[in-house]
């Protein structure tokens, strides 16, 4: 036995280390919150001692802990906290869950919550009959699984004062029946006639709900996040969170550019990112959305839709993007874009390389969200301009989404384009991979899948979107492992299995690589460890 003994040993399982040559091992020592060894079963086993945990792995996967390079926690976390619709399709089962919810909280003053889907109603909008029939005391505002829609009762609807004379907002629409009553959904801007009136979530809440968040994202695995937006509520939230030792997660926040201020919210900025470090949490994102959406034609097209009157918006001029990333650049900032279109991701990438130009060029790890559309001409400037593609792969199959609303609007040339990650990979862009939860599925297993095959895994029959985009079993790993890592500024510690790294590990029950271990998304995480420490473990494992 060495002098070092280990905290802990993972041995008898397949070790992934996800360094740089990609090695094998067959376990590992943990120490102090460190990886102390890594290798074969009898080195390794040296470090063991009397006040050794010996963990036999059974030959199950120990990886890296996955690190989500675009998430929303405390929204996730705030949805399980209320009445939480994502569990199910099915009208009846929202009633239910409604009714159930409502009997359980017979002190809310209002029922909020949502998750719902817009292809569980006929024509895709819920009524407020339905709700009046379960609630018809208490006003209920339950928001749409996209986030465009909100779902309400009668009560709600008299609160806002919202009646057939109420007329639709400049940037909504209140949905109404054939004679001309609102019929219980309200649409974008008309949302915000409700929303307003529902009481503020208190801090104690979105403490509560980031560590509701934090609980499933570890039993996924998941041992590091970047939460895409964070707003003073939920950043004062994560702090004190962090400051109790509470967080056990690592999180990356991203502060928000609003676009109805001017250059003036770069000092606030500023201000925000230096009380925003404690324990795990650290801010040094800046947020930004150049463009919509493809499914209303929102997204910044180099080429107008196909039949219609626009190629989208850019929500900045291409100039004034290139402005005001080279200030928050030379502030020091971590440049996050929101860019679906091809056109906004090229607007994203002139601004970036502007930046370079004006400030020189730094570790800065710029990044380009979403990227649904990429002209092939920008596929190799990621790797030139050091930028990193941060992907969200479960989009990537052929969904309603795709073939309905996407494929129909852009040329053929253009449709070849999509989630183009084998190429951004092949070209040598810095990848990172993100769920966009709660958007998708936070579950890692579920992305990698896709990545790999490019065919959603609830319908894992169908044909491969664009098959020549697959990525390898390795290169997805790697996209949630160390490629996350780098993005998120971690991977000098993490984000890899190797001595002297923090020990933030995930196992899975089965090795993912073999040939027979059925799909990955099938596969669970049964043990996630942060410094060694246990954040998330399977009954089952203890046995
Ligand atoms: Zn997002």
């Amino acid at each position: 036995m060495s002098e070092a003994q280990a905290d802990l040993v993972l041995t008898g399982g397949p070790v992934y280390t996800v360094d740089a040559a990609r090695r094998w091992a067959e376990a590992v020592a943990v120490r102090g919150g460190r990886i102390l060894a890594v290798g074969t079963a009898r080195d390794v086993a040296e470090h063991a001692g009397p006040r050794t945990r010996v963990l036999e792995l059974d030959g199950r996967l120990v990886l890296p802990g996955f690190q989500d390079a675009h998430l929303h926690p405390p929204s996730g976390g705030l949805y399980q906290l209320r009445c939480e619709l994502h569990g199910t399709i099915n009208r009846r089962e929202y009633l239910e869950l409604v009714r159930r919810y409502a009997a359980e909280h017979p002190g809310a003053e209002w029922i909020l919550g949502g998750g719902w889907s817009m292809d569980s109603f006929p024509g895709g909008v819920p009524h407020r009959d339905d709700l009046d029939a379960i609630v018809p005391g208490r006003p209920i505002f339950l928001t749409s699984r996209d986030g465009h829609t909100a779902w309400v009762n009668a009560r709600a609807l008299e609160l806002a004062g919202i009646t057939r004379a109420t007329p639709d907002p400049p940037d909504g629409r209140i949905e109404r029946d054939a004679a001309g009553e609102p019929s219980g959904a309200v649409h974008e801007g008309a949302m915000s006639l409700v929303d307003r009136l529902v009481p503020e979530t208190t801090q104690a809440e979105w403490e509560q709900a980031i560590l509701l968040a934090q609980s499933h994202l570890h039993a996924l695995g998941i041992t590091a996040v970047q939460d895409a937006t964070v707003e003073p509520e939920t950043l004062a939230a994560y702090r004190a969170l962090a400051e109790r030792g509470g967080l056990t997660m690592r999180v990356e926040g991203n502060l928000r550019w609003t676009r109805d201020r001017g250059d003036e919210q770069i000092a606030d900025m500023v201000e925000q990112r230096a009380q925003g470090s404690a324990g795990r949490l650290r801010v040094r994102g800046a947020k930004i959305f150049q463009d919509g959406v493809m499914e209303n034609f929102t997204a910044a097209m180099l080429e107008p839709y196909t039949g219609k009157d626009t190629s989208g918006i850019s929500m900045h001029e291409p100039d004034e993007l290139a402005r005001m990333v080279t200030l928050l650049d030379a502030e020091g900032f971590q440049v996050h874009i929101h860019a679906i279109g091809d056109r906004a991701v090229r607007e994203s990438l002139d601004a970036i390389e502007a930046a370079g130009r004006a400030n020189g060029r730094r570790d800065a790890r710029h990044h380009l969200a979403h990227i649904e559309v990429i002209h092939p001409d920008d596929i190799p400037r990621f790797r030139e301009l050091g930028v990193v593609a941060n992907a969200q792969p479960y989009w990537a199959v052929k969904s309603g989404y795709i073939e309905e609303l996407t494929l129909p609007f852009v040329s053929e040339e253009t449709a070849r384009w999509i989630y183009p990650f084998g190429s951004l990979h092949r070209a040598g862009a810095p990848l990172a991979f993100g769920s966009d939860w709660t958007v998708s599925t936070a579950n890692p297993l579920l992305e990698i899948e896709v990545a790999v095959t490019r065919v959603s895994p609830l319908d894992r029959d169908a044909e491969p979107f664009l098959p020549e985009e697959r990525l390898d079993l390795p290169t997805a790993i790697a996209a949630f492992t160390i490629g996350s890592a780098y993005v998120n500024h971690l991977d000098s510690e993490t984000g890899s299995i190797e001595p002297g790294k923090l020990a933030d590990l995930a196992v899975l029950d089965r090795n993912v690589f073999d040939p027979g271990a059925g799909p990955i998304g099938d596969a669970r995480v049964v043990l996630t460890l942060v410094e060694g420490e246990v954040v998330y473990e399977d009954p089952a494992l203890a046995r």
